[in-house]
């Protein structure tokens, strides 16, 4: 195989450290990069290593500075006029070659549309694997290779996977799944600015213009609520009662794929395997059966309050509260008695 052939020969011991690749939204630090830096952190422990953070941009000093808070012990800030936005050339070069000059033993990424586009490419650069998704890792105790676990089969199996030969151990995570690095008032590291020889000739995409959507961005991963309906509401119109429950409770709205597909809601609702993670302080299954590929999106939710009428139903099996019935008749009176505060508060 070509990546083995590249990496024929390597020494395994050359190889030194956790990096995250961390990402920037809008000038600002994007949540999955703080869940990286937790999960880094006890990573970076366990083998005994230091954990770096790399930003690519311009002119975000404030940013870097502002991620020693988190407990990392260096940001490698790579700096240049024509990375100030993402580029994905411009960034898969820059960060390959400073892995290639540094050797970090383990590089992990945020699961999300820049990582997903940058992963691969900076895995094939520099000559090793990518686990994509992943929703576990761990050191394996006896010789210190990253366990790297997502779900495969439809979600119907759970698969570690290794890289033994190659390095780095690569990683794309998904968002909302890690807990979060914990903020502290000492700003502990440094940050090394690294200036990239790169040039307009290296980037074939061009920045032509940046559109916003004028659609209100649906804001999942940071809801503390979370309301969800699923195939039991039988028509689009049923998004109407779940999105008041969901303002009731101060909430945002969630679906399952069934709902998706049936083109009653757009997909950034979506929860589950091939959706969005979640993990609020509670979240509200409205006529959702339970099906593994949607558990394994907000299982680890601190409160789930089911509704449906099939008593069986597998939702049952997970959930903290229980309310076997017609969510027509449910969801109504739940509305009404949280908008006369009826409702203990969570
Ligand atoms: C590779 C793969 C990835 C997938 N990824 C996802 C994913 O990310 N997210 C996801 O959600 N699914 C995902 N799925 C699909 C998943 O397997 C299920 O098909 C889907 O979650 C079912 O959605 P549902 O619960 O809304 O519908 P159903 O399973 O049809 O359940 C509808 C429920 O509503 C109840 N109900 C009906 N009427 C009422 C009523 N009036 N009041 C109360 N309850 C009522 C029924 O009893 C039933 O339990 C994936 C599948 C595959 C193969």
């Amino acid at each position: 195989m070509e990546i083995a052939k590249v990496n024929q020969g390597i020494d395994l011991k050359d190889y030194n450290d956790v990096w995250i690749i961390g990402e920037l939204i809008d000038g600002k630090v994007h949540p999955v990069t703080i869940e990286l830096i937790g999960e880094g952190k006890k990573l970076a422990e366990k083998i005994n290593k230091k954990l770096n953070v790399v930003i690519v941009g311009h002119g975000v000093k404030g940013i870097t500075e502002r991620l020693l808070h988190f407990g990392v012990d260096k940001v490698l800030y790579i700096e240049h006029e024509l990375l100030k936005d993402f580029n994905t050339e411009g960034y898969a070069i820059t960060i390959s070659d400073l892995i290639k000059e540094r050797k970090p033993e383990i590089v992990l990424l945020g699961a999300t549309s820049i990582g997903r586009d940058i992963g691969p490419r900076i895995a094939a650069k520099v000559g090793t694997g990518l686990t994509a998704d992943c929703t576990k890792l761990e050191i394996d105790e006896t010789d210190g290779k990253l366990l790297q676990t997502r779900p495969a089969f439809g979600g119907n199996l759970m698969a570690t996977i290794i890289c033994p030969n190659n390095r780095p151990q690569m990683s794309t995570v998904r968002p909302g799944v890690m807990a979060k690095a914990v903020h502290v008032d000492y700003a502990g590291g440094e940050i090394e600015v690294i200036n990239p020889k790169i040039s307009k000739d290296d980037l074939r995409v061009k920045l032509i213009d940046k559109i916003v959507s004028g659609k209100k961005r649906v804001n999942l991963i940071e809801a503390k609520v979370v309301v969800s309906g699923g195939r039991g509401l039988k028509e689009a119109s049923g998004f109407r009662l779940i999105q008041e429950l969901a303002e009731a409770l101060g909430g945002e709205v969630g679906s399952s794929r069934a709902a998706v597909d049936a083109g009653w809601i757009e997909s950034p609702h979506q929860v589950g395997q091939t959706g969005t993670t979640v993990r609020p302080d509670l979240y509200v299954a409205c006529g959702i059966s339970g099906a593994i590929q949607h558990q394994a999106g907000m299982h680890e939710s601190k409160y789930i309050i089911a509704i449906n009428k099939d008593k069986n139903a597998p939702i049952f099996e997970i959930c903290d509260f229980g309310i076997v019935g017609d969510l027509y008749e449910i969801v109504p009176a739940m509305i009404e008695a949280i908008n006369e505060k009826h409702f203990l508060e969570i």
